[in-house]
């Protein structure tokens, strides 16, 4: 517990510092003339978009590309998502290579903005450290070289990191900074509501930490489709497999899903869990091979509409962990 409010306080004290240097070194007058008027941004994902919403209230107009329930691995832009690039003074994109189609996007339109990388300053894992190290060569990589026909492919690095909700603090801090670049007058209102959101975010991380410890040592490994919670796992102390890679564009292999329901079976793992953005045929098989039961549905990458159980980001990390929590304990 100490440990951890150390982390998250000297985290956001950098950030702070850092914050109040970007701050003196916006520049200072014509960009007041702009005052008024919402700050056209465009966001790639649903997080993004609510995080833009967070810290810049009435002061953003925010567009969301890829919207809730949808799959960014997979997703393709519309000649309108050129448009809205082409208007936005800032875009707001995670990076990692999360937006494989972004390049060509940007190119599609004339963006003269701000491109803003929500993951800089995170520190990234790599995706050979990511699940299924005990199986030199899968990790839904290597093994799917067959699959390069699809198009692009992942980067070097998990680009989920999202789901670690220390990473959320350094996302907001990179959208506040660059608010406060493009619209200066309104700084003062970006930073009071950057300073909420993290003291929200904060009593998330320790509430996830209270759900989680109610799980004892045999009873953490949660099976889901892709491999889209590592970040989580690592911050949380979970184990996650999935039988698909980093990316839902890799498709499981019938020797990686054999391999899986060998460790369901001899894990005695009773639950594994769906998910918002992925088919959910190939966990129901799993579920009807191996016994275990559909835990619920967890939330990856996208959010959920409004009337579902992830509107914003701290809903959706919310609902991961006790969706969880519920399904695997004792
Ligand atoms: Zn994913």
């Amino acid at each position: 517990m100490p440990a951890r409010r150390a982390f998250l306080i000297s985290a956001t004290a950098a950030l702070a510092l850092s914050y109040a240097l970007s701050f003196a070194l916006a520049p200072a007058g014509p960009a007041a003339a702009q005052t008024g008027r919402p700050i056209p941004v465009v966001a790639t994902f649903s997080i993004l978009g609510d995080m833009v919403k967070r810290i810049g209230g009435e002061h953003v107009a925010v567009t969301t590309l890829v919207g809730p329930d949808g799959d960014t691995h997979v997703y393709r832009p519309t000649p309108a998502d050129a448009r809205a690039v082409s208007e936005a003074k800032i875009l707001v994109v995670n990076g990692l290579q999360f937006e494989g189609w972004l390049d060509r996007l940007i190119d599609a339109s004339d963006f003269r903005g701000v491109r803003v990388v929500a993951t800089d300053g995170i520190e990234p894992i790599a995706f050979e450290e990511g699940g299924h190290d005990d199986h030199a060569g899968h990790a839904g990589h290597a093994g799917h070289a067959g699959h390069e026909g699809h198009g692009h492919d992942h980067g070097a690095f998990d680009p989920h990191a999202w789901q670690s909700v220390r990473n959320a603090t350094v996302y907001a801090h990179n959208i506040a900074v660059a608010l406060a670049k493009a619209d200066p007058a309104k700084a003062g209102a970006f930073d009071r509501n950057r300073a909420a959101y993290l003291d929200r975010l904060e009593a998330l991380d320790a509430e996830i930490d209270r759900i989680v410890a109610k799980l004892p040592a045999g009873r953490r490994t949660v099976v889901t489709s892709h491999d889209a919670f590592q970040y989580f796992g690592r911050r949380y102390g979970l184990t996650f497999i999935a039988p698909q890679g980093l990316s839902t564009e890799s498709e499981a292999s019938a020797k990686d899903v054999a391999r899986l329901v060998r460790q369901i079976r001899a894990e005695g793992i009773r639950a594994v869990f769906v998910e918002n953005i992925t088919d959910s045929r190939l966990l129901t098989r799993i579920a009807e091979e191996t016994g275990a039961r559909i835990g619920g549905t967890l939330y990856p990458g996208a959010l959920s509409g409004p009337d579902g159980p992830a509107p914003t980001y701290l809903d959706m990390m919310r609902h991961n962990a006790k969706t969880i929590a519920k399904a695997l304990a004792p």
